[in-house]
């Protein structure tokens, strides 16, 4: 299954937490990320990863642009809701695209560990 894992910034030690807690299940799966997640990611767990451009210079109309041509299975994007982006118009766009393509989406860690739950319990693949 091919996943995406971004995090805004505020947001980026829980993704971190998550991804180190699921290391076992996330190494089973092809992974994608922004720039600066990917990159923290990888620091911190050793899994292996595909890095777009960071957020703000177009990381997520990236993964959007998989997102329209069928090329991820799900998402995990930590939004930070309290905090204006400069990139708003990219998220936005990004979760459209998600529902679009009715796509596992979660923009939070409890949401997040209810999928990565389900992965490890193979109780959701596709
Ligand atoms: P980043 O991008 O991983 O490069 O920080 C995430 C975002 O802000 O969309």
């Amino acid at each position: 299954m091919k996943i995406a894992l971004i995090a805004h910034d505020k947001k980026k030690n829980e993704i971190i937490e998550l991804a180190k807690k699921y290391k076992d299940v996330l190494s089973g799966h092809e992974l994608y990320a922004t720039g600066t997640t990917g990159t923290l990611i990888m620091g911190e767990t050793g899994l292996p990863i595909h890095r777009m451009k960071s957020g703000p210079l177009g990381g997520d109309q990236q993964i959007g642009a998989m997102l329209a041509c069928g090329e991820i299975d799900l998402i995990i994007f930590l939004r930070d809701p309290l905090t204006a982006q400069p990139h708003e118009p990219d998220v936005s766009a990004l979760l459209r695209l998600g529902d679009v393509q009715s796509i596992p989406l979660a923009t939070n860690a409890n949401s997040a560990t209810i999928m990565l739950e389900a992965l490890k319990n193979k109780i959701y693949f596709c």
